[in-house]
């Protein structure tokens, strides 16, 4: 991916740990580079078709001066997610500030944190089998929606399934969405949990009755087998009230151990059955 690059944009804030900081401000260092495809502007020589680096310095200057953080850290990931969200041409970007006036008793050039954020693309079931189930759907996927941390959300439609496991229950409500997220995999399944905690869900049974399950199917092309996270989601494959809506949203969305397509893997399903 083509770069643009930021050095040293020099900025006084009030970010530290300590009052004095807070109160008597200090210089910040900010380098950011910029990952895009700058092929066209490359080709047609139009600022319309690249990311105007002006702005992207008015925007850090903006957050760097208009806040007052504890930490770099925070500073850094706050300027990262606005200038993501803000051009929309970036893919990713590295931002990494220098505190050169950090209170050390010692000599020493700058302390400086720099961090990597970017845009991944998410799929999420969607279920609920107790009260107002569409109701505690349609809760979730605002709550998702609204996640500063989250853009380009986009839902199947609800589909009435029998129970899958434990059967002595109600019928599920289910669907998918399908998101662009910054958040890291095991980032996004705690907000999914946040959320369902929100819903008042109560773990008893396993595949038991529930007002709002969650589950992360993929996440890019991403293979992960850790204890508290499996994606893509284990058993994705052998269910068609996963399968079905996200073949709606995403129906060419490879399944990176299998290498199959979601509407190849729904078929084969179809054919077993
Ligand atoms: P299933 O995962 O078979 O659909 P379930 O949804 O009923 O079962 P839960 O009780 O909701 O299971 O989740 C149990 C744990 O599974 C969660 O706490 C979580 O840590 C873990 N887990 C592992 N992989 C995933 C995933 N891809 N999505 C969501 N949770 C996962
Ligand atoms: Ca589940
Ligand atoms: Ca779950």
């Amino acid at each position: 991916m083509d770069e643009i690059r930021i050095d040293n944009l020099k900025i006084f804030a009030h970010h530290g740990v300590f009052e004095h900081e807070n109160i008597n401000g200090q210089n910040f260092f900010v380098n950011a580079v910029l990952y895009t495809d700058t092929e066209k502007a490359g080709t047609f020589d139009e600022l319309e078709c690249s990311v105007d680096y002006s702005s992207v310095c008015k925007l850090i200057y903006q957050i760097m001066t208009q806040n007052t953080f504890k930490l770099i850290e925070k500073a850094a990931q706050k300027t990262a997610l606005e200038i993501l969200k803000n051009f929309s041409l970036l893919k990713s970007v590295d931002i990494e500030i220098r505190k050169p006036e950090a209170p050390i008793e010692m000599q020493f050039e700058s302390v400086s944190v720099k961090i990597h954020r970017e845009w991944h693309t998410a799929i999420i079931a969607l279920g609920s089998n107790i009260g107002n189930s569409r109701k505690y759907i349609e809760n979730a996927v605002e709550q998702i929606e609204n996640s500063e941390y989250i853009k380009d959300v986009k839902v199947s439609d609800l589909i009435l399934t029998k129970p899958y496991g434990y059967t002595e229950q109600d019928d599920f409500l289910n669907g998918a969405l399908i998101c662009n997220t910054v958040l890291s995999p095991n980032g996004l399944l705690d907000l999914m949990h946040s959320i369902e905690n929100r819903a008042n869900r109560i773990r008893e049974i396993h595949w038991g009755p529930r007002t709002l399950d969650l589950d992360l199917i993929f996440y890019d092309d991403a293979v992960i087998d850790t204890p508290d996270l499996t994606v893509p989601h284990i058993d994705m494959h052998n269910r068609a009230f996963v399968l079905q809506p996200v073949h709606q949203i995403a129906p060419y969305y490879r399944h990176p151990v299998l290498n199959l397509t979601v509407s190849q893997i729904l078929e084969r399903l179809k054919q077993h059955d």
